[in-house]
This record gives structure tokens, sequence and C-alpha cells, in this order.
């Protein structure tokens, strides 16, 4: 088994207020993990650290055992590490094939409007004006446009119906099928997080308090 991200006593926060208190994870290569909590638990801070978009106050961060704590979050995706942040994943001032073709860099996008169809329907339509589930369609379509070996997803589904959440949830759960991309999912979606993710932490003011598989997890709280 190969790790793909070790996080070792990481310490984030805000101004001088510390949020998350030395959490130590790691997730192995083509695993989907899921990182659950209660609101204000750390998670978007802790996806964002991993992203790199957060700094790291104390601990480190190894990817596939290179310590990448102070790699830019640029480099991180260049590399291959993709965050799909919470916010501003998206220009909503441009029209969807605009988004696509920036972050697809001048190569073909075609094949994200296989995965997501209604988009393709959206070509023209300005990014900002599409529902909020097309919009997390639109900002995952952009990381897969990257090809990341590391998907870091924060809250993928957040305030959309669960019928829209389970078909992005099953494309992230195909991308690690047949690409072997690891992937991290922050979310409050514990059902449809159970359901995919086989390695779960659970996090609570800012520390981990639980480190199992799903179906362990699912046995504690059913
Ligand atoms: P949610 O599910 O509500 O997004 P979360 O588990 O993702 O919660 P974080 O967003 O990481 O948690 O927040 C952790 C703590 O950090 C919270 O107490 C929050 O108020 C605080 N926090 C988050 N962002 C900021 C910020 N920009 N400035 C100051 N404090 C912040």
């Amino acid at each position: 088994m190969t790790l793909e991200l070790e996080l070792h006593g990481c310490r984030a926060g805000y101004a001088r207020l510390e949020v998350v208190h030395g959490v130590t994870m790691s997730v192995p290569t083509g695993v989907v993990c899921g990182l659950l909590g209660p609101n204000g638990a750390g998670k978007t801070t802790l996806a964002r650290v991993l992203g790199g978009v957060q700094p790291l106050w104390g601990g480190s961060l190894r990817w596939r055992g290179d310590d990448i704590g102070r790699m830019p979050a640029r480099v991180r995706a260049r590399e291959g590490l993709v965050l799909v942040p919470e916010t501003d994943a998206i220009f909503p001032g441009l029209p969807v094939r605009d988004n696509l073709r920036v972050f697809a860099r001048g190569t073909d996008f075609s094949a994200v409007l296989d995965t997501f169809p209604i988009l393709a329907e959206r070509l023209n339509q300005q990014a900002g004006t599409l529902s909020g589930g097309e919009q997390r369609m639109l900002a995952l379509a952009r990381a897969l446009l990257a090809d990341p070996r590391v998907l870091i997803v924060d809250e993928l589904s957040l305030g959309l119906a669960p019928a829209v959440a389970a078909e992005l949830f099953a494309v992230v759960g195909r991308r690690a099928a047949e690409a072997g991309s690891t992937v991290v999912l922050a979310d409050q979606d514990s059902d449809a997080m159970l359901r995919l993710a086989s390695l779960v932490y659970v996090l609570d003011r800012g520390e981990i308090t639980f480190a199992g598989s799903s179906a362990e997890l699912a046995g504690r709280v059913g």
C-alpha cells in the first residue's frame, strides 16, 4: 500500500486563531477518503491546507513521500494535486465555454462534456447564472481537465438536491475507479460520502475523533 498523502501534526488557522489542532491523517493511493464533521469542524481549512491555499502553521505534509508543505497551490495543481474549493471555483462572469477554455489551456475539453452533458447545453451561458449543481459540475470539470492524480473536493454536495449530489459523487467515484486517482471529499453529506469512501476521518473542533473504514463508522453511528 502506497501512501499518497501524509499529514502529520497539522496546525492551521486564521489571523491568530488556530482552528486545526495537530491533525495527523494519511490517505493511501487510489482510495476515496471522506473527511466528515459538523459545521466549523475545520474541514474546509484542512482541505485548503492539502490544496496549498492555506498555510501550514505547524506539522508536515508529504505527497508520495516528498515534503510539499511549502509548495504553492499552482505548483501542486500542475503536478496533479488539485483542489475544488467550496467557493470561487469558477469565473462567474464568463460563459461556460470560456471557463472550460481557460481550464483546458487550449486543449480539447469535449471529454468533460460527455461527463456533464448539461454543460454542453449551457456553453454560451454565463457561468454565474448556472444552477448550484451546474456550477459544481463546472468546478469539477475544471479539476478533471487538469487530469488530477489527487483530487481534493470541498463540500461537493452543499446546498444541492440529493439526486444532483449523487450524480456528482458518482463522477468522482468513477474518476477514482477508472483513473486510479486518490480522492479526498470534505463534506457534511455523510450518507453519500459513506457509500463512496472506503476510509473516513471525522473531524470535530479541529481534531480527528474517528479514523477507520466507512463500515466501521456506519456501525458506530447506526
Ligand atoms: P463548514 O462545514 O461550516 O464549512 P468546516 O468544517 O469546513 O465548516 P472551517 O470552514 O474550516 O470548518 O472553519 C473552522 C473554523 O475556522 C470555524 O470556527 C470558522 O469560524 C473559522 N474560520 C473559517 N474561515 C475563517 C476565516 N476566513 N477567518 C476567520 N475564521 C475562519
